[in-house]
């Protein structure tokens, strides 16, 4: 998406050589329009796939999620983020580390949310470690149902996460790769 890539050069700032700040367009604030297009190009990327549910973590990923899940027609289910000290014997339940927080919280989904019957597309804002994919993968594969894709926006291609996750079998579709950040600088992958 090269307009997306555009934006991302023009509105990003770098914070050091993992970590890019993208506030106006997916972690503070929304542009309506650009992400409408962001879920058409996963809908379309996803098209051949029997998706029943789009999957999210709140807060970043839940307006390309909508997005997406509009042009597919499908319900939108999102992760809540905790912290809890007490079980949720109603709900699937995954400790993260937060890549930006540096703290651990628990992804949460109620289990009258997801089940056998689902064919799940699991979107999300950003891709770094990998750790909030790996740990709503888990609750979907706890709830039985099926995983059929994963989309997420920006990939930070020098990061583990997505490699980790293609190598784990799963189809993972990046809007925009980011090979690095180093020198103050965003070069894209391609
Ligand atoms: P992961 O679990 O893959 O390490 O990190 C994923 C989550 O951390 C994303 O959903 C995103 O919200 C946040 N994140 C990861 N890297 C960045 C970054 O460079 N900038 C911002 N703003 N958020 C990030």
């Amino acid at each position: 998406m090269d307009i997306l890539k555009e934006r991302i050069l023009k509105e990003a700032s770098v914070i050091n050589a993992g970590v890019l700040k993208l506030d106006s367009l997916l972690n503070h604030s929304v542009d309506p329009q650009l992400t409408m297009e962001m879920g058409k190009e996963f809908a379309s990327r996803f098209a051949g796939e029997p998706i029943t549910k789009v999957i999210t973590v709140e807060s970043s990923g839940i307006p390309v999620a909508f997005a997406t899940a509009l042009q597919l027609g499908v319900p939108l289910v999102f992760a809540r983020r905790k912290k809890t000290l007490l079980g949720e014997p109603d709900a699937y339940c995954e400790r993260v580390p937060s890549f930006t927080k540096g703290i651990v919280t628990d992804l949460i989904v109620s289990r009258h949310l997801l089940s056998k019957e689902d064919s799940v597309l699991f979107i999300d804002d950003i891709i770094a470690n990998g750790d909030a994919a790996r740990g709503l993968i888990k609750i979907i594969e706890q709830s039985g149902a099926k995983l059929n894709g994963i989309g997420i926006v920006l990939e930070k291609s020098f990061q583990a996460g997505g490699k980790a996750l293609r190598e784990l079998g799963f189809r993972v579709e990046t809007l925009v790769r980011i090979q690095s950040l180093e020198d103050n600088t965003i070069t894209f992958e391609d």
